[in-house]
């Protein structure tokens, strides 16, 4: 069974080649899993926009209208890092329903990968931090609302602190919200989550992976998941312009395979988002993207 993708053009926005986003990997990406052989025109799945109806589930109304009509304060557009033109609010809208499509395909195959997704910075009232939408809160709450699943782990391995879903997701029983990332990095201000594990700067990929061992079978005992969201963020890598660790590619697949390795065998579904990666070698950045399809591919 081919692994089911998730994917839409217009996931890039088209930024300049120099914006401090590197907006290119998404196209980028799937070339890579093209060239793996990984995109199956079977299993390949347009993301659709997701309806404000939805949205509205994780994100104050006002801030749901503001996105879609293009009319983001500008204040609330520097906290993001770019202002939300029409490109930006069509991409932010598909990759949000990109995750939902993908949480719907995980459920119905064992796993599924978007490959976008994993805004976790962007909170109820607004985005920041590179993300609009917070596409895995919006997930989880569709799914919630829609009975599709009554415990929803998220396990979110960006290197940054997924402030903005433990934001969104701290009153809802529903969900239980983890997050592993560098404690010098942004945000300044971590709004916690239901468990945090906060690393030290340079932490490599053996601190990394054992302290990743130790969690996996604790958060896996808490409750009988029905879904696992699972943000692969590749900002850990040693490489990365904005992470503080010291992940080497082999280490990014290890981690990758402990996590979905764990899950799977308990026959839990996973929903894969790519979380951040910011490199100006956007190729390379494109191919640590790529490790956790492989990954993935395995487990369908
Ligand atoms: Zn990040």
């Amino acid at each position: 069974m081919p692994l089911q993708i998730v994917h839409h053009p217009d996931y890039d926005a088209g930024f300049a080649t120099n914006h401090r986003f590197p907006m290119s990997k998404y196209p980028l990406l799937m070339e890579a899993l093209r060239a793996r052989g990984l995109a199956r025109p079977d299993a390949l799945n347009a993301a659709d926009p997701a309806p404000a109806s939805w949205l509205r589930l994780a994100h104050a109304a006002d801030y749901v209208d503001q996105v879609i009509n293009c009319s983001v304060p500008e204040k609330i557009e520097r906290e993001i890092g770019f202002p939300v033109g029409p490109r930006v609010s069509r991409r932010a809208q598909l990759a949000t329903g990109g995750t939902i499509l993908a949480a719907r395909l995980a459920l119905r195959h064992g796993i599924a990968c978007n490959t976008a997704g994993g805004s976790h910075h962007a909170r109820r009232a607004q985005g920041a931090g590179f993300c609009t939408f917070n596409d895995v809160a919006v997930a989880s709450l569709v799914l919630l609302d829609e009975g599709a699943a009554q415990n929803i782990l998220v396990v979110d391995l960006d290197v940054h602190q997924g402030d903005g879903t433990a934001d969104i997701l701290s009153d809802e029983p529903g969900v239980f919200t983890f997050s592993m990332h560098g404690e010098r990095n942004y945000p300044a201000r971590k709004i916690a989550s239901d468990l945090d594990i906060a690393l030290a700067d340079g932490t490599g990929d053996a601190a990394y992976l054992r302290r990743l061992a130790t969690i996996l079978p604790e958060l896996s005992a808490r409750a009988r998941w029905d879904i696992v969201f699972y943000n692969a963020g590749v900002d850990v890598h040693a490489e990365d312009r904005l992470g503080r660790l010291a992940l080497s590619n082999d280490g990014l697949h290890a981690r990758d395979e402990m996590v979905i390795g764990h899950f799977r065998a308990l026959g839990i579904p996973i929903c894969g988002v790519i979380g951040g990666g910011y490199s100006t070698d956007v190729p390379a950045l494109a191919a640590r993207h790529a490790i956790l399809f492989e990954v993935a591919s395995a487990y369908t």
